[in-house]
């Protein structure tokens, strides 16, 4: 692939997107601690995976975007260490769980049961060693990079790599999710027959 700019999207998907195992069923997310890391297990293949620009998901360093997926919160369990994790916003929609001493995420939860997306976890499957987690599908706020410190200029070449991998860049999220988020807002108002 042609990437003269070196632009380092995410290393899961910097040297190609490995496609996912239909039959995989999770593994256990690692935060980065050399000692006695937290983890939480995933009991469940991830869906609508994707990498994310905002300037809320957590990135390793170097990258330009996070790598996240979500599934359902029954799913998720926390095996060690839970007393470490705090979470990073709790005005935010979507509360993230970081651990206290590595800064990484662990999980994101709504807690808000109007909202659309209640019930799913984010989740960070590259904490995981399992192979077979359902691959990134698209690239969510793309100009929200520029928000994290990307120079715009750098936005043409970033799209561009985006789409030499199989991500189309949207700068909220894919159709799919849109349409799903305003098809919950329908039926809340009676737009759409609930
Ligand atoms: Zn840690
Ligand atoms: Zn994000």
């Amino acid at each position: 692939m042609t990437n003269p700019e070196g632009i380092r999207i995410h290393p899961a998907v910097d040297h190609g997107v490995k496609p996912g195992t239909p039959s995989f069923s999770g593994g256990v997310l690692c935060c980065h601690c050399a000692a006695d890391p937290v983890k939480v297990r995933i009991g469940a293949q991830t869906s609508h995976n994707h990498v994310c620009g905002c300037s809320k998901c957590w990135k390793p360093d170097g990258a330009i975007f996070s790598h996240v997926a979500v599934v359902s919160r029954n799913a998720v369990e926390i095996l060690q260490n839970g007393d470490r994790l705090e979470i990073v916003d709790g005005n935010a929609a979507i509360q993230r769980y970081r651990c206290c001493g590595c800064g990484v995420h662990m999980f994101g939860r709504i807690e808000n049961k109007d909202h659309p997306f209640y019930g799913l976890d984010f989740v960070h499957t590259e904490l995981s060693d399992a192979e077979g987690w359902s691959a990134p599908e698209f690239a969510a706020y793309v100009s929200s990079v520029i928000e994290c410190g990307v120079d715009p200029s750098r936005m043409d070449g970033i799209r561009s790599r985006l789409r030499e991998l199989g991500l189309e860049p949207y700068d909220v999220l894919s159709p799919a999710l849109m349409d799903a988020i305003a098809t919950h807002a329908a039926k809340r108002s009676g737009a759409l027959p609930a």
